[in-house]
């Protein structure tokens, strides 16, 4: 009986956390730029972090995939330490996917094709599965019938749309946002907001840095304030917004609300 429980937790613990910071410090040379940050998601947990410019929060997610190194502390994604282990990092980068403010498509690449290229070559599917996997993101985002567009011939918020889809192609667990919408014209920000309410609402572990706050509202299970390389303060959004504690945190919404 001892034994059954006792790998019950174990399995619960593994299977629950997706995400853990523990103690994570960075410098860009002499810049201190992530200061003691602790930080654990949950599985299908949705996390929207703010805070101002410069505070962080890009050079923050950005560590989770390593696509920045940083110098003490512990990242752990699903289990995988981020060291500078190869295997791992690749591991974690095949189950986190992460969307950009300015897209980063391919602009030479088809929209199919930009959806396609890393499941082809990266996981080895064919050809014809991975376009129908595509397909299927992309009607998934509302814009199936651009699938032989190049990236130049799209609106933003249709680019963006793209971007979502190539990274859901991999299938990814977790789902990481880098102010998806601050590039966009305001009657974008909604079509590619509509994709991310109904990606959180399909149970995906989101981690998202963005000031669309009615978004934070709607989808967010906790939100995270950052300042100058720290984090202020998080809370449900309720109480983020409507009871904050910390007086940097009432500055910042003060000045965005
Ligand atoms: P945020 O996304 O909150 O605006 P960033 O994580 O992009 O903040 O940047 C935090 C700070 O680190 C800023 O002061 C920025 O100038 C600095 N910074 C970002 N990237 C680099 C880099 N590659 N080299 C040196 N400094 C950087
Ligand atoms: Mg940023």
């Amino acid at each position: 009986m001892a034994q059954a429980s006792a790998q019950r937790v174990e399995k619960n613990e593994a299977g629950e956390v997706a995400i853990q910071l523990l103690g994570v410090n960075k410098w860009y040379g002499e810049f201190h730029v992530l200061r003691d940050i602790n930080l654990s998601v949950d599985r299908g947990e949705r996390i929207v972090i703010c805070g101002p410019s410069g505070s962080g929060k890009s050079t923050l997610i950005r560590c989770i995939n390593r696509l920045e190194e940083h110098q003490s502390g512990q990242i752990i994604v699903d289990g995988n330490e981020l060291t500078n282990d190869l295997k791992r990092i690749d591991e974690v980068r095949r189950e986190v996917g992460m969307v950009f403010q300015h897209f980063n498509l391919f602009p030479h690449l088809t929209v199919l094709e930009n959806c396609t290229l890393a499941p082809i070559w990266v996981r080895k599917m064919s050809k014809a599965d991975a376009e129908a996997a595509a397909m299927k993101y992309l009607t998934r985002v509302k814009i199936p019938e651009q699938a032989n567009k190049y990236p130049g011939q799209l609106s933003g918020g249709q680019q963006q749309r793209v971007a979502i889809a190539r990274s859901l192609c991999m299938n990814p667990k977790i789902m990481l946002f880098d102010e998806p919408t601050s590039a966009l014209d305001p009657e974008m920000i909604k079509e590619v907001l509509e994709v991310m309410v109904d990606l959180a609402q399909s149970g995906m572990t989101m981690i998202c840095v963005t000031h669309e706050m009615g978004f934070a509202r709607q989808v967010a299970n906790r939100v995270i304030f950052m300042d100058q390389g720290q984090i202020i303060e998080q809370n449900s959004p309720v109480e983020f917004f409507n009871n904050p504690k910390s007086e940097r945190t009432k500055l910042f919404l003060s000045q965005i609300l």
